[in-house]
């Protein structure tokens, strides 16, 4: 996949001199009349999005400077798929690929159903780009290769030898902290490493898997597997960091161990060529955090800033588009953050526990085989670790 999207170059590189003044003393600090946005993933972009088509100065700082592969299943549930196209995307002609049903798989046994909508599944490098080339057109001022450093108790946010005061700050740096508001947890799952390769399979895997995400689970772990634009396939996977030491560290050896139990990931991944020249790794995920609303919240998490859902449910991004939407609305209608975080924990909290739950649960031995794999149980699963239909409509009303 590398080289698929082409990386492109921000529209801002070198701005940091011009956005950002040396911090000498208080006089140095450049005063933003407008929002700062921290992060260009779909929580940060949509929320410039929205902040500047209702006419609101707004600047947002991606810290790369070119667009680049996540760690994602790349699975976009209709939920966010609703919120895009209010953003204007059409995901059809960036290439996403439409996604019908679903099938979950043990070592001994495979179940399948309909999810109940159209999923699409996209490269976030391609969605993530597409994201923030809206932004700019709709006028905010997208400064790529910027990374906040750091939020000081005077509400002047630092990136690189300067400092800027924001007139509102968004904070939707994704899983990565800011010093100076750190999260208030670290969620309950995090001990879990998370790797994603692309593959191009072989014809009549990919026939086979074409229309499905594969949820494959094993020891320590689960995968998902499923098509993205121009025939890839993109696997994504948590694991346990033992089972990770004991295949020495080895991206190779692990995917065989896996393959070794998962017959079905080793018959899709025969003849398959990686598209990447090494995988994505990520560790440390804070699964089930939910930033708890305060008297002391004045600035707007957003996105993974704000709740971390276990990936299986595929509903990360929603949530950070949904964060956005609710953000944007509190501010434009001259509500606070800590309205906004209640608003939030309201619409998300029960579909984050709930998805933690059924992460920890799936980690016992036999439980999937005895419960998960039951008729029904899997739609029930997929339906109660989401955003409600009604706080997504609700939301998009406003
Ligand atoms: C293994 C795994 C699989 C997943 N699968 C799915 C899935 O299939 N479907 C789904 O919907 N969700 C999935 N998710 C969740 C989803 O990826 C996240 O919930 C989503 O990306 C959150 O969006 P965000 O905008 O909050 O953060 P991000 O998308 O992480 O964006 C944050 C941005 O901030 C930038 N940034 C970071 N620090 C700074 C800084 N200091 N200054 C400036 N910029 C900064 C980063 O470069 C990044 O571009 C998965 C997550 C994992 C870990």
């Amino acid at each position: 996949m590398a080289g698929d999207a082409g990386g492109r170059r921000g529209s801002g590189g070198d701005s940091l001199a011009s956005a950002v003044p040396p911090v000498r003393g208080a006089d140095q600090v450049k005063r933003l009349e407008g929002a700062l946005v921290l992060g260009g993933g779909p929580a940060g972009a949509a929320a410039a999005i929205w902040l500047a088509r209702a006419g609101r100065q707004v600047t947002l700082w991606e810290k790369e400077r070119l667009s680049h592969h996540k760690i994602c299943g790349e699975f976009l549930s209709w939920e966010a798929q609703a919120y895009l196209g209010d953003l204007g995307l059409d995901l059809a002609a960036l290439g996403a690929v439409e996604i019908e049903r679903v099938r979950m798989v043990t070592a001994r046994r495979t179940v399948e159903g309909r999810l109940g909508f159209t999923a699409r599944s996209l490269t976030r490098r391609v969605l993530d780009a597409a994201l923030l080339d809206v932004a700019a057109a709709s006028g905010a001022t997208v400064e790529h290769g910027v990374a906040a450093r750091e939020l000081l108790p005077s509400g002047e946010v630092v990136a690189g030898q300067g400092a800027v005061k924001p007139g509102a700050l968004f904070l939707a740096t994704g899983k990565s902290n800011l010093r100076g508001c750190m999260r208030d947890g670290e969620g309950t799952l995090n001990q879990q490493l998370g790797f994603k390769a692309y593959f191009r399979l072989a014809p009549a895997e990919r026939a086979a898997l074409a229309g499905h995400v594969e949820l494959m689970l094993f020891k320590g772990g689960y995968a998902g597997l499923q098509l993205v634009e121009r025939d890839a396939a993109n696997l994504c996977f948590l694991v346990s960091p033992e089972r990770w030491k004991a295949c020495g560290g080895d991206f190779h050896a692990l995917l065989a161990d896996l393959a070794a139990e998962v017959p079905h990931l080793a018959r899709r991944l025969a003849g398959a060529v990686p598209l990447l020249d090494r995988p994505l790794a990520i560790s440390g995920v804070p699964y089930g955090f939910l930033h708890r609303p305060s008297g002391g919240d004045s600035i707007w998490r957003l996105g993974d800033q704000a709740a971390v859902i276990p990936s299986f449910s595929g509903d990360g991004m929603s949530l950070a588009l949904h964060s956005a939407r609710l953000a944007t609305g509190a501010l434009l209608t001259g509500r606070g953050p800590q309205d906004y975080a209640r608003q939030l924990a309201k619409d998300a909290g029960g579909a984050v526990r709930r998805a933690a739950w059924l992460q920890r649960m799936s980690g016992r031995e036999g439980w999937v085989e005895r419960v998960a794999l039951l008729p029904g149980v899997l739609g029930l699963g997929a339906r109660v670790t989401r955003l409600s239909g009604r706080a997504v409509r609700r939301a998009r009303a406003v």
